[in-house]
């Protein structure tokens, strides 16, 4: 096959694309949904039957089942690249049918379409396309999975282990509003805070009492002290909920803690910090757990990783994106698993989009062909 067997081929299917994003859009698939996240995986399913591409499922109970596909040419024996992607959203169930998929002013709105709906069409249809020209020179291993706006607890085993036996991975996460792909992301940790205090009726046997509140408020004010921007480390507790009436000392608070850093060091020195803070007792009395609910390692930029990234780049000027180049983001994803098993990764190669998470996501419709073209060529001279 030619180079511009395939980049042609890809420019006729945009409407194709298209028709597969608008199904997979209106389906509901919060990370949580299992059923709706296997709905998405059987629609992928029935294109890979329709167009003779091998795809299996590795089942999981409690979350979305993994779905793998690979064209190859028959008895390789040569490292896959891996091509990647989540099919659950931040939305729960009933968004679809109240904000379906739609188009506008060329570009596509609804939950979870740039999110990553449309990389993973993407991957789809680069698969497909040498599926239709006799079979990839390399072979393309493709993974859809099902909980990464959860952290993947399900997934992260799975990616672990796939990213190891792959020579590169492109994961394709929504492209920067500006067109660019990203190349370095922040490592993330949600952690869980729960104290305990002692009820008391605060007017009448207030000094029997042990407020939790007023030992997570000085924890709080702790915990967001650890903030170093030069490093960029950053504390959010995003959310807290405590106590049991207004005229009660509180006997429990709780809090969720979202930890971000860059440097990989940086992650056990501050979790030792945090611990610290948790044994302290501000408030004599209180007794306080911490526990880790979910974590991203961060996607630090290796020489293997520069290298892909140079051919990657090389392979979307060709295709007319030319001013395409590296960028950092402060978002977390599934890339950081497969970058910290030492395989090659870069992200952010799906179509372009943004306001991921909000009603207003939208997704840049003329960037679906030139990106399957930039990540199709990339594969083809690698
Ligand atoms: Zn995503």
């Amino acid at each position: 096959m030619s180079e511009t067997q395939i980049t042609n081929w890809l420019a006729t299917q945009k409407q194709a694309m298209i028709d597969l994003l608008r199904d997979v859009v209106n389906i509901d698939s919060g990370s949580y949904d299992k059923a709706g996240v296997d709905a998405v995986g059987a629609r992928f399913e029935r294109h890979f039957a329709e167009h003779g591409i091998t795809s299996w499922r590795e089942n999981h109970g409690t979350f979305g089942d993994a779905i793998h596909a690979l064209v190859a040419k028959p008895g390789s024996n040569e490292k896959p690249v891996l091509l990647m992607g989540h099919r659950d959203t931040v939305f729960g169930k009933g968004e679809a049918e109240r904000r379906p998929f739609t188009i506008k002013d060329r570009r596509a709105y609804g939950p979870g379409v740039a999110d990553m709906k449309a990389g993973l069409v993407m991957n789809v249809f680069v698969a497909t396309a040498f599926q239709t020209f006799g079979g990839s020179p390399h072979p393309i291993k493709l993974l859809i999975t099902s909980d990464e706006e959860i952290a993947s607890p399900s997934s992260r085993p799975v990616i672990e282990r796939e990213g190891r036996a792959a020579r590169a991975v492109y994961n394709s996460e929504p492209g920067r509003p500006s067109g660019n792909i990203v190349t370095s992301r922040k490592g993330g940790i949600f952690m869980h805070l729960g104290i305990t205090g002692k009820a008391a009726h605060s007017g009448a046997n207030f000094a029997a009492g042990v407020s939790a509140i007023g030992e997570l408020a000085h924890k709080i004010v702790h915990i967001h002290a650890l903030t170093d921007l030069s490093k960029q480390i950053t504390l959010n507790v995003g959310l807290i909920t405590g106590g049991q009436s207004v005229n009660t000392t509180a006997p429990y608070a709780e809090g969720q803690i979202d930890l971000r850093y860059v440097e990989p060091n940086d992650r056990d020195a501050v979790l030792a910090a945090i611990e610290r803070i948790v044994e302290t007792s501000y408030v004599p009395g209180t007794s306080a757990t911490l526990a880790i609910k979910g974590e991203f390692v961060p996607v630090v930029q290796s020489e293997g990783a520069k290298a892909l990234f140079t051919g990657y780049q090389g392979a979307a000027r060709a295709v007319g994106l030319t001013t395409l180049t590296g960028e950092f983001s402060g978002g977390c994803a599934d890339s950081g698993f497969t970058a910290a098993v030492g395989t090659p990764t870069i992200c952010g190669v799906g179509p372009v989009g943004g306001l991921a998470h909000t009603a207003e996501e939208y997704l840049e419709l003329d960037s679906i062909v030139p990106r399957a073209q930039a990540l199709a060529l990339a594969i083809l001279r690698s």
